[in-house]
């Protein structure tokens, strides 16, 4: 029987789940990512834990196929190696070369949002179509592009980095040193930023919902207030909205998708986030009427996502 197992490495938890060769889960791991300690004792701390997993479930690690890493990182897939991981504050990691001196198995490493793509279209919102686009809203943006029911890993397989391309040349300071990056303008980081920054917000139920500090401040509570009649928040939204919807609107005319779909923590507002973004999206198309414009809808999986593409694409790659 074969088995997998899948690693999830975020900036703050690290996800491990061992499948059996139906994607059943057999175990599952949560711990917490030490990232500041270094990768190595990260690793180490990754392969004991698996270890004791195998242990407790009374498998051994010849029954393992492959292991899949997901990482929130600009990965080299020719070379399989860890190029940057902003979140982590890792630079040039040979990760798979890493995790091999533990486990001598097929290891391949994966951007998380290519994963999570891979897993929403084996099994989640995009199973029907041949050709889609994840996006992922969090600490930046992350997306993962199916075309012909393949992971597109870009030219000579250098993957893509969609969270950086420009939308407002005018616009905030990136982290990779441009202005106006996808990310700066329609992450959730930068939502949450956009309020922070603005003295407008005082008179807001913003306030009130964040426990009058904006420390505590969530990009969903911008959707709340929005939602109970709140004018600033409503204000600021529609300026995100728009240029989400510019970023999406671009991608689709790079990518053709059939359907776009979006992940991460602030996916729980539901419609509040996709309907106007669906309009937006159709506004920003509509003087290409001939072309199909994709649905905009939201991931199906849940937090296995992560886990389960990365040995998707374990198998794939
Ligand atoms: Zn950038």
């Amino acid at each position: 029987m074969k088995n997998y197992i899948g690693i999830d490495l975020g900036a703050t938890k690290t996800k491990i789940d061992i499948f059996d060769e139906r994607y059943k889960v057999l175990a599952e791991k949560i711990l917490l990512t030490t990232s500041k300690s270094g990768y190595d004792s990260v690793i180490k701390s990754i392969a004991d834990n698996i270890n004791s997993m195998l242990l407790a479930i009374g498998i051994s690690i010849d029954s393992i196929s492959c292991i899949g890493v997901g990482v929130a990182a600009s990965i080299d897939y020719k070379s399989n190696k860890l190029i940057y991981a902003n979140n982590l504050d890792w630079k040039e990691v040979q990760l798979e070369q890493e995790i091999r001196k533990y486990f001598d198995k097929d290891i391949y490493l994966v951007n998380d949002a290519c994963a999570a793509a891979l897993a929403e279209h084996k099994f989640g919102s995009s199973a029907d179509y041949k050709n889609s686009v994840l996006i992922t809203l969090g600490t930046g943006i992350g997306a993962g592009i199916i075309l012909n029911n393949k992971l597109f890993l870009g030219g000579d397989k250098y993957g893509i980095e969609l969270g950086h391309i420009i939308i407002d040349v005018n616009g905030k300071k990136c982290n990779c040193g441009k202005r106006g990056c996808f990310e700066t303008v329609a992450s959730v980081n930068s939502l949450i930023g956009e309020i922070r920054d603005s003295v407008e917000v005082k008179n807001s139920l913003i306030m009130c919902l964040c426990d009058n500090d904006l420390i505590n401040l969530k990009g969903e509570m911008v959707f709340e207030a929005a939602s109970m009649g709140d004018n600033f928040a409503k204000k600021i939204l529609n300026k995100y909205i728009d240029y989400l919807a510019i970023g999406i609107s671009n991608i689709v005319l790079m990518y053709r998708p059939q359907i776009v779909v979006i992940g991460g923590g602030i996916i729980q507002v539901g419609d509040l986030l996709i309907k106007p973004l669906n309009n937006k999206l159709e506004e920003l198309s509509s003087d290409m009427e001939f072309l199909p414009i994709p649905k905009i809808v939201k991931v199906k999986l849940g937090n296995k996502a992560g886990t389960l593409g990365a040995v998707l694409a374990a198998q794939m790659l």
